[in-house]
């Protein structure tokens, strides 16, 4: 996350979303309400619009695991009072992430324990809000790009539309043919996956949020990087970054050591290291970006190398020079690894690095020699 990361134009359509769904938990959650009050007529009273409350209602009606989610809402309706409190209290909790962000971090907590004690109980929850997002989000979810109501499919936000929104709004380039960049990474972004930034199975009232959504590059999404990592301390986000409420862009820089070409991320303020180390650790950057400065540069070695045997002899100290200002040149800000390639030319490029550059290239041509390579 070294550059901005900015909102999808789908965001409203998403708080849109999110908004339905909190209504709906909590209306489950009111004690007069049991799985007989679950009907088409009622949701659309509950919801107060009759769109939404037939989106809701065939929504309830799609299978998962070959039961229509219509049951996990009906376990939730029937749970007893105590339960309903329990998870009321939860479901206000737990359903915006900006709020922790606002209010003063060290004392507004995100709740960490499981507000249902029985284990289907909150099963049924999970499968029931995390729906939204893999069949709701998929397929449409009843909301234009500003948030307004509509059962026009052509206008209803998809995973699709989120996803190449937010991807085109992110390109340097935004030419259909250049390469498009991970945002957190900064690698080439291969096929993006939306991660949800804060687990959707701990906390599936935010599987459907527009401050949870950002899509990233496999190598980010899976393990051993942020996988299902937390991104907060037993519920604090003191010590985390956020992508949207919390940016690290320009929170860090990246400094690369010239004797073993290892990467260190540097917080500006002394007050945010340990959020770059969480980072850090959450994506294992410095380990990945380590690895990518020292492929460069064998890249680059590579280059000199092949020059000094089409020379056949020894490059000289200028011909180093000239060489490594042409191919740091080629440097772009709308490529891959960008902030990586630019940190190693830093360091390869410095006046002090050129003796060894003189000592590495005489050592390779004078083996090439002895092989009969030149
Ligand atoms: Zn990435």
């Amino acid at each position: 996350m070294l550059k901005p990361i900015k909102y999808s134009n789908w965001k409203r359509a998403l708080v849109a979303c999110q908004r339905m769904m909190k209504t709906f938990a909590l209306w489950l959650c009111n004690p007069a309400v049991n799985s007989h009050s679950i009907a088409e007529a009622e949701l659309i009273k509950v919801l107060g619009s009759r769109i939404e409350g037939q989106w809701l209602w065939h929504f309830l009606g799609r299978k998962d695991s070959k039961k229509p989610l219509l049951i996990h809402a009906s376990r939730l309706a029937d749970l007893n009072i105590a339960d309903k409190t329990n998870l009321e209290k939860w479901i206000v909790e737990t359903s915006d992430i900006g709020g922790y962000f606002t209010l003063v971090p060290a004392v507004h907590l995100l709740p960490v324990a499981r507000p249902l004690p029985v284990d289907e109980d909150w099963t049924a929850l999970q499968k029931l809000m995390e729906a939204f997002y893999i069949k709701g989000l998929r397929d449409g979810l009843p909301y234009s790009a500003n948030g307004t109501i509509t059962e026009d499919r052509n206008q209803q936000v998809t995973y699709k539309d989120f996803k190449s929104d937010f991807l085109q709004l992110h390109k340097i380039d935004s030419d259909p043919d250049a390469r498009e960049v991970c945002v957190v990474c900064a690698s080439e972004l291969g096929k993006a996956h939306v991660d949800h930034w804060v687990g959707k199975a701990e906390f599936p009232l935010l599987s459907v949020c527009a401050h949870n959504l950002i899509p990233m590059c496999d190598d980010c999404n899976e393990a051993p990087n942020k996988g299902t990592g937390k991104v907060h301390t037993g519920g604090s986000f003191q010590e985390w970054f956020h992508p949207y409420q919390r940016p690290p862009a320009g929170k860090f820089g990246m400094k690369l050591h010239p004797a073993d070409l290892e990467i260190e991320l540097q917080s500006i303020d002394p007050s945010d290291a340990p959020r770059v180390a969480n980072l850090n650790t959450l994506f294992n950057l410095t380990t990945r970006w380590s690895k990518e400065a020292r492929a460069e540069y064998r890249k680059v070695q590579r280059s000199l190398e092949r020059r000094q045997v089409e020379k056949k002899a020894v490059l000289t100290a200028q011909e180093i020079d000239k060489a490594l200002l042409d191919l740091a040149k080629n440097l772009c800000e709308a490529e891959p690894n960008y902030e990586v390639h630019t940190a190693l030319y830093q360091v390869i490029c410095a006046p002090a690095r050129l003796i060894a550059w003189q000592t590495e290239l005489k050592n390779d041509f004078d083996e090439k020699v002895a092989s009969g390579l030149v």
